[in-house]
C-alpha cells in the first residue's frame, strides 16, 4: 500500500501507521529502531504531516547535554533570561519532538525524558524550578540504530520501557523500487536492478562492512543515474565508497556492481 500526500511521500511498510496512531491516541511515546537510512525519519515526518502537528527534530550526539534539549539562561543587555530548548518548546506548545539517534546522547541527557515519557507527562526544568505539564498535542518520538556498533551503548531499560517500540527494516523489494522511482524519478526497471544490487550487498556477511547499504544510498545512486551518470560510477561513489574504506572490499563490491550493470 502506498500513501502519498502532496508534500510528504511515505511508502507504508506494514502496520506502523496504525501503531503510531494508537500510541498517539493515548499520548504514549514511541521508539523506532532500525538501521540507518531505512525510513525512520521520513515516517515521523509523514505522521507529523498527516496529524497536522509541528515536528521538531533533534539529531542526538555524544556532546548533547540536557540544556541543549531543555534550554538555558542567556545574557542580554537587560540581564539574564531563560530560553526554551527544542524539547521544552514542543512540551509547552504541542507538536512532535523527534530525538533521532537517541542512543548517541549521554545517559544523563536521556534521564530528563523519564517524567515526560510516563503517565506524568511533565518536564522538570531544574534550572528554573518549573514543572511543565505537556501540551495535549505533545508527543515524544525517539529512534536509534541497534546495529552491532551500538550494542554496548544500548538504552537503559528504565528509559526504553517507557516507550511503545517498533522495529523498522529496509523496505521490501517492491516498496524499495517504488521509493527509488518516486524519489529519483528513474524507470521501474532500473529501480529493480538497483534494489537487487542492494539486496545482494545486504546479504554479504563475509566482508567487513560497518553497515549495510541503506535505501538512502540507493536513492543517491538512482539520482545520479537519472541525470546521466554512468551506473558503475554512480554505484562506486554513492554505494561502495560510503560503505567501506577497505581496498579489497571495494574490489569485491565493484565486481558485484558489474554483475548487475
Ligand atoms: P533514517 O531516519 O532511518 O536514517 P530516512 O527516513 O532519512 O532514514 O530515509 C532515508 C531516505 O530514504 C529518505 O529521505 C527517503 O527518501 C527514503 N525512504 C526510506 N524509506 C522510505 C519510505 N518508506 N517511503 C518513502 N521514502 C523512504
Amino acid at each position: 500500500m502506498t500513501e502519498d500526500t502532496n508534500s510528504c511521500y511515505y511508502q507504508v511498510q506494514d502496520n506502523e501507521v496504525e501503531i503510531f496512531n494508537f500510541a498517539k491516541a493515548h499520548n504514549l511515546p514511541v521508539l523506532i529502531k532500525g538501521p540507518t537510512g531505512c525510513g525512520k525519519t521520513r515516517f515521523v515526518e509523514y505522521m507529523a504531516h498527516n496529524l497536522g502537528r509541528e515536528l521538531v527534530t533533534v539529531s542526538c550526539h555524544d556532546d548533547l547535554t540536557a540544556a541543549d534539549l531543555l534550554g538555558r539562561h542567556l545574557v542580554s543587555s537587560d540581564g539574564t533570561f531563560w530560553q526554551d530548548g527544542p524539547l521544552t518548546r514542543a512540551v509547552r506548545h504541542g507538536g512532535i519532538c523527534y530525538l533521532d539517534e537517541i542512543i548517541e546522547a549521554r545517559k544523563d541527557t536521556t534521564v530528563v525524558l523519564h517524567s515526560l515519557s510516563d503517565h506524568r507527562r511533565e518536564l522538570h526544568l531544574e534550572r528554573t524550578g518549573e514543572v511543565i505539564k505537556a501540551h495535549k498535542d505533545f508527543m515524544l518520538v525517539v529512534s536509534y540504530n541497534p546495529g552491532y556498533q551500538n550494542m554496548m551503548k544500548g538504552l537503559k531499560p528504565s528509559t526504553r520501557q517507557r516507550f511503545v517500540a517498533m522495529s523498522f527494516d529496509y523496505p521490501s523489494p517492491e516498496n524499495e523500487a517504488n521509493i527509488l522511482v518516486h524519489e529519483a524519478g528513474i524507470k521501474l526497471e532500473l529501480a529493480n536492478t538497483l534494489v537487487k544490487l542492494g539486496a545482494d550487498i545486504r546479504r554479504l556477511s563475509d566482508i567487513d562492512l560497518k553497515a549495510a547499504v541503506s535505501t538512502r544510498l540507493l536513492i543517491y545512486a538512482a539520482k545520479m543515474m537519472s541525470s546521466g551518470c554512468h551506473a558503475q560510477i554512480a554505484c562506486l561513489h554513492c554505494i561502495i565508497e560510503p560503505l567501506t574504506d577497505e581496498p579489497e572490499t571495494i574490489k569485491a563490491l565493484s565486481k558485484l556492481v558489474n554483475a548487475h550493470f
